[in-house]
């Protein structure tokens, strides 16, 4: 895959870890670029709906919190500016249906998987891809156990069981 898969596709290289969230070096900042990073994402759910949840987790990060981030994609077809598509480049990338994120949100300080508490906050969103979505991000949220129902992963599988059970439950509603 390179960056001319993506001409005239009708969706944007879209960053599973953004380029605002790697700035400390430009080594780091320019391997957000690197093509295993990007996913055919609608224009409005990229520049839209997914920029805004991203500027919302940094914010979180300037007020003094430690955010962990798991991202990813599951299903097959979106629609772009060009209309579904199930494939771009020629059948070589799979457009997904949907995109998620997972965020754990920890005050600063050290040893944080032991911080983790029942009380700890979960941001947890599952975005269809495709571009009639023009509403905040906050609307899309679910719980971990719908994405690890759609996905089939078990995520924050380090966590001990009972805390996953209490938090993955959860949707955020701050
Ligand atoms: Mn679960
Ligand atoms: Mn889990």
């Amino acid at each position: 895959v390179t960056d001319a898969s993506y001409n005239s596709a009708g969706f944007d290289r879209g960053h599973h870890c953004p380029s605002g969230d790697r700035t400390n070096t430009i080594a780091a900042n320019s391997s957000t670029f690197l093509m295993t990073n990007m996913i055919p994402q609608a224009q409005y759910n990229n520049q839209i709906v997914w920029a805004g949840m991203e500027g919302s987790l940094r914010r979180l990060v300037t007020l003094g919190n430690e955010v962990y981030i798991i991202m990813g994609s599951y299903g097959i077809g979106g629609t772009g500016n060009g209309g579904f598509k199930t494939t771009i480049d020629a059948g070589r990338v799979t457009v997904p249906a949907n995109i998620w994120k997972v965020a754990i949100v920890l005050p600063n300080g050290n040893g944080d998987s032991a911080r983790v508490s029942t009380s700890t906050r979960v941001i947890a969103v599952d975005v269809p891809n495709n571009n009639s979505l023009f509403s905040s991000w906050k609307n899309y949220r679910t719980s971990v156990d719908a994405i690890e129902a759609a996905t089939g992963y078990d995520l924050i599988s380090r966590l001990p069981a009972i805390l996953q059970a209490t938090l993955e439950a959860r949707v955020d509603n701050l």
